[in-house]
């Protein structure tokens, strides 16, 4: 079994990012920015905010974060979002989520620009991936095709089955799969028969937040398993794979963690990055 380690793929990445970035920063003047917005005290949205700061000073990209509280007004974020894609020196923009309950997330997302949705989850940008047109990707699918890709995993003609529907992860993925030429089964909790479908993946991918739920026997041997889920169980971050079992019959799998999550920070920075040469280029083109 060969470990896809995306703990060392997204820090190389990271390190060559910060490469390109320092020359960039000779030449136009300034680093990338990017603003994040966290609501309130969530731990587990604490340390992941905290994993994307550290992760921008290794890449030199600026990061500031905009802490509001857990009771802040839904018109109070909106201001916070209107003027941050207002300010020219921001780059890309992500609100951490899940968001407390009184706040509606579908229209915050939406209010954020297209032009600095370095998270990827903005309609417009999703109807673009969806009709396979260039854009910004949301970060899990992104870093977990950039993971296969670093791998070299052949992904044209493999039957890849996604466990997961959700507008962050389990779609997008399917697409960008299908995208390459896999061919698709994404399944759910109304799916009947799931160790049926699991069984038949040479690349399974799991992102259904429910701890363990693919036992060794739903792995189909020789296979490859990404497991996305990130889950706490007795005070042990353990994701949606049992992964003790399962790893003595995929050909590959990714820890939890040190798998999906460091490849999905790494795609934010890329995005932020993406964002940023179409802003460094539209200023210039615009004088
Ligand atoms: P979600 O709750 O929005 O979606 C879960 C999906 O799983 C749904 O489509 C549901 O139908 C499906 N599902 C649930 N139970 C199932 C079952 N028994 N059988 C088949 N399908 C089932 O979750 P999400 O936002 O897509 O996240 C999924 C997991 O991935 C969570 O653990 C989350 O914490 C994790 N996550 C990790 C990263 C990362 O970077 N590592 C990023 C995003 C999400």
């Amino acid at each position: 079994m060969i470990l896809l380690d995306g703990f060392k793929v997204a820090s190389e990445r990271n390190l060559a990012l910060r490469t390109v970035i320092d020359q960039e920063v000779e030449k136009y003047g300034r680093a990338p920015h990017l603003a994040i917005i966290l609501v309130g005290e969530n731990p587990a949205s604490m340390s992941y905010v905290k994993g994307k700061g550290k992760a921008c000073e290794v890449a030199g990209i600026k990061h500031k974060l905009h802490a509001l509280l857990e009771d802040v007004k839904q018109s109070e974020v909106e201001r916070l979002i209107q003027q941050l894609n207002e300010d020219p020196s921001v780059d890309g923009m992500i609100l951490q989520l899940p968001l407390p309950k009184h706040l509606d997330e579908n229209h915050l997302i939406d209010l954020i620009s297209k032009d600095k949705d370095a998270d990827g989850f903005h309609v417009i940008n999703q109807g673009n991936l969806y009709q396979k047109r260039p854009t910004i990707h949301p970060a899990t699918p992104k870093g977990i095709m950039t993971l296969l890709n670093a791998y070299a995993i052949p992904i044209s003609g493999a039957h890849a089955v996604i466990v997961g529907r959700s507008n962050i992860v389990g779609f997008p993925v399917a697409r960008l799969l299908m995208d390459q030429g896999a061919t698709i089964t994404v399944c759910h909790r109304q799916t009947k028969d799931l160790r049926s479908h699991t069984l038949s993946a040479d690349i399974l991918v799991v992102a259904s937040g429910k701890p363990n739920l693919v036992t060794g026997d739903m792995v189909k041997p020789g296979s490859v398993v990404i497991d996305v889920g990130v889950n706490r169980v007795d005070g042990k971050l353990v994701g949606d794979v049992d992964f003790e079992a399962a790893k003595n019959i995929a050909a590959y799998i990714t820890p939890v963690p040190k798998g999906v999550g460091p490849m999905t920070i790494n795609a934010l920075l890329e995005n932020t990055h993406e964002l940023y040469l179409s802003h460094i280029l539209n200023q210039r083109f615009s004088k």
